[in-house]
């Protein structure tokens, strides 16, 4: 049976980190603080909005939403950002998504000061990846990587192999798993004998979005599965993309869903933080 590798244990050790640098900067004068943009009332944003909004407050950061109606227009949100870009009490700025339909999320996303980019989705700071810079990295991706290494989970070296290239997850994942020194193939549906490829992985990291495609038999016995997928399931709660309970027996280490990835991402939003006011700094030094 696989050793199951939790994320909550993870984010509580980020968090305490947190904790402990809030705690420095407000010896210095200074109170982090988080602006959450919320442009229409999708639930899962409603709800990761809330969810953010409960980890700052834990972590001593403030936490200011702000709330736009669906009909805004895609200028009225980029006035809302551009505000927040030259406020110097806003240190992080997390804009929702998916934005409301007929917004080029593309331009929206541009107009985020990339020094305040906490979610790590301006073009600038996906650039700084590709370098292992020092940008603002999309905190998913960066899940993937601290569930195996502060799980004692050793990742240069090893054979990785992505199933999935989604903007959000798969895409970043391909260089943070490269710039962890691992050797990396990457899967997506045109990939043929899909399980071929999955059954060559020392680690296997399923970005999809469809419960159950990762089964069994293509999982290489002892290997590593982390599951970023996040699924509705038809009863009422959430399953990844492994079949779980069958890859448990399969594989060395596998992450569950809920209680894998997914509980990491908020802490990582409040490192970014942190990591968003040293930029900062360091910005206005250079000046
Ligand atoms: P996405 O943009 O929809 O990308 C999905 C990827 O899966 C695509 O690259 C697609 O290939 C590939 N794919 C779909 N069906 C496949 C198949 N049968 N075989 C092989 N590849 C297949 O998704 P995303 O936004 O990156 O998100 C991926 C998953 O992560 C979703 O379940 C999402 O809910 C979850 N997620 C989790 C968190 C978290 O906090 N844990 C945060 C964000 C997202 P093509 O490129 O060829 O279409």
């Amino acid at each position: 049976m696989a050793t199951i590798i939790e994320g909550k244990k993870v984010a509580a050790a980020i968090r305490k980190e947190v904790k402990e640098a809030v705690a420095e900067l407000r010896d210095e004068g200074l109170c982090p603080k988080l602006a959450v943009v919320l442009v229409g009332d999708d639930l899962a944003s409603v709800l990761y909005s809330r969810s953010i909004k409960k980890a700052c407050g834990v972590a001593a950061v403030e936490c200011e939403l702000f709330k736009m109606p669906a009909e805004s227009s895609e200028d009225e949100v980029i006035d809302l950002l551009r505000r927040l870009n030259i406020d110097d009490s806003i240190h992080g700025i997390m804009l929702e998504l998916p934005l409301p339909p007929g917004m080029n999320k593309q331009k929206v996303l541009q107009a985020i000061s990339p020094l305040k980019d906490v979610d790590g989705v301006h073009p600038i700071n996906k650039g700084y990846i590709l370098s292992n810079g020092v940008g603002l990295f999309p905190t998913t991706p960066q899940s993937c990587i601290e569930i195996m290494l502060r799980n004692g989970i050793e990742i240069s070296g090893k054979h990785a192999v992505l199933v999935g290239r989604g903007e959000t997850v798969g895409k970043p994942l391909i260089f943070m798993m490269l710039n962890q020194n691992a050797t990396v193939t990457v899967c997506h549906t045109r990939t043929k004998d899909l399980p071929y490829h999955t059954r060559q992985a020392d680690i296997l990291i399923s970005a999809v979005g469809k419960a159950g495609m990762v089964t069994a038999d293509m999982v290489k016995p002892g290997a590593v599965v982390v599951d970023a997928g996040i699924n509705s399931k038809p009863g009422g709660g959430i399953c990844g993309d492994v079949d779980f309970i069958n890859v448990e027996k399969v594989a060395g280490a596998i992450s569950p869903v809920p209680g894998g990835v997914g509980s990491i991402t908020t802490s990582l939003i409040l490192k970014n933080i942190i990591k968003a006011i040293e930029l900062q700094k360091n910005a206005k030094n250079c000046i």
